[in-house]
């Protein structure tokens, strides 16, 4: 039962929370970050300092995002399991409920 990260992250991306997880399981899409469900260990450091409280316990997620906990899996669906986000970078790609919303104003 991993961590997610949901839609206040999307144009957001200030990529706090990748510095606090010691498996680096957080990886960069086109428009928001994705955790990935079977690399993360559950440790919950990153969920404190994000922001835009963006990241949510699976269990815990606030229904108008429910669909966010599909959207991190659905991202991995051909990364499959790398193992470590740092040595990919940012993959230009991102599931279609994220792709297809308006862009966000930033605060
Ligand atoms: S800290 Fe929050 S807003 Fe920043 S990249 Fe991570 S999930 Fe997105
Ligand atoms: S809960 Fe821990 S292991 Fe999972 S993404 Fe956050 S910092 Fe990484």
């Amino acid at each position: 039962m991993p961590y997610i990260i949901a839609e206040p992250c999307v144009d957001v991306k200030d990529k706090a929370c990748i510095e606090e997880c010691p498996v680096d399981c957080i990886y960069e899409g086109g428009r928001m970050l994705y955790i990935h469900p079977d690399e993360c260990v559950d440790c919950g450091a990153c969920e404190p300092v994000c922001p835009v409280e963006a990241i949510f316990y699976e269990d815990d997620t606030p229904d108008q995002w429910s669909e966010y906990i599909t959207a991190n899996v659905d991202f991995f669906d051909e990364l499959g399991s790398p193992g470590g986000a740092t040595k990919l970078g940012k993959i230009d790609y991102d599931p279609p409920l994220i792709k297809e919303l308006p862009p966000m104003a930033s605060e």
